[in-house]
């Protein structure tokens, strides 16, 4: 399956994107991986994104859409894909449909997370990620790890991002508003937007995604 996964900051995306590829047996290609993979390698596309970083910029588009496109063409993503953080705007969404078309390939679903904005602020404030591998993802409250501060999947250390901070929420529910959830309308016109509750334990969240895209793709 290629499924493209959206939902606001603190929906749970990257925790459920870990299960769900695993379910699915497809390649979890998130967009924070794809920049720290090219930036560390010294790919010419981290090179790019790296100078436009350095200089406080924004990375244009067509950095993004370069990595994510020779993320897909690598031989485990041929046959399918979760996409987690890309496409964030409607234009990097119009660029993925050129990139499926030339392969001759379509989306088979838009799974979109859906959680009230109070309970993001809660979830956002709890989160600790994995230095290791940000696809390892716990939470003080909701998803504890068994030793605090210590990753169960790989034993590394856990940490709070600076942008998890309860004061740049707002912000990046703004730019959620206005940048990425066009794209759910976007997909929504293409009859692809499967659209679930992200509330619950993750577990509960996990069979729900399966279920849902499990009917989706029967019907
Ligand atoms: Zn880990």
């Amino acid at each position: 399956m290629r499924i493209v996964l959206v939902g606001p900051p603190g929906a749970g995306k990257g925790t459920q994107a870990a299960y769900l590829a695993e379910n699915l047996s497809i390649p979890h290609i998130s967009t924070g991986d794809l920049f720290r993979a090219n930036i560390s390698q010294g790919t010419d596309l981290g090179k790019q994104a790296r100078a436009y970083m350095d200089a406080g910029q924004l990375v244009p588009d067509e950095v993004t859409i370069g990595m994510a496109k020779d993320r897909m063409a690598q031989p485990d993503a041929v046959n399918g894909f979760l996409l987690d953080g890309f496409p964030r705007n409607v234009g990097q969404a119009e660029a993925l449909d050129v990139m499926l078309k030339d392969e001759g390939v379509k989306l088979d679903a838009v799974l979109d997370l859906e959680v009230p904005e109070d309970e993001v602020v809660k979830r956002i404030a709890g989160r600790r990620i994995c230095r290791n591998d940000s696809a390892h993802v716990f939470h003080a409250t909701y998803n504890k790890p068994k030793t605090e501060g210590v990753c169960d999947t790989c034993g590394g250390e856990l940490y709070q991002r600076d942008d998890d901070s309860e004061e740049t929420v707002r912000t990046r529910l703004e730019v959620y508003h206005t940048q990425t959830e066009p794209i759910i309308d976007y997909y929504r016109a293409q009859g692809l937007v499967v659209t679930i509750s992200a509330l619950g334990k993750v577990t509960e969240v996990t069979a729900r995604a399966m279920a849902a895209l499990k009917q989706s793709d029967e019907g």
